[in-house]
């Protein structure tokens, strides 16, 4: 399925709950040397910085980890889907 890449920041997409930037990566299962870059659209579809990685990639699901491209954290792809937690 094609993706459409566009230049420049977004508002559209989903961030990270620690930094709020919208890139991310996963490792590769079989190569864990390679990573592949992405950003998450508000619908949850999955928008990956290269289209040669799109067809490359394995899918990813709500359980899949991922990280954080700016910052420490990581989780899986479901936390991106959270409301943003309670500060007590
Ligand atoms: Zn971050």
């Amino acid at each position: 399925m094609p993706v459409e890449i566009h230049p420049g920041p977004l508002p559209d997409r989903r961030v990270c709950p620690q930094c709020k930037q919208s890139a991310f990566f996963i490792f590769d299962p079989v190569d864990e040397k390679r990573i592949y870059k992405f950003s998450v659209a508000l619908s949850g579809k999955v928008l990956f910085e290269s289209p040669t990685d799109e067809r490359d990639c394995p899918s990813v699901t709500p359980g899949t980890e991922i990280h954080c491209a700016t910052c420490p954290w990581f989780g899986v792809m479901a936390d991106l889907f959270q409301p943003a937690p309670r500060v007590p």
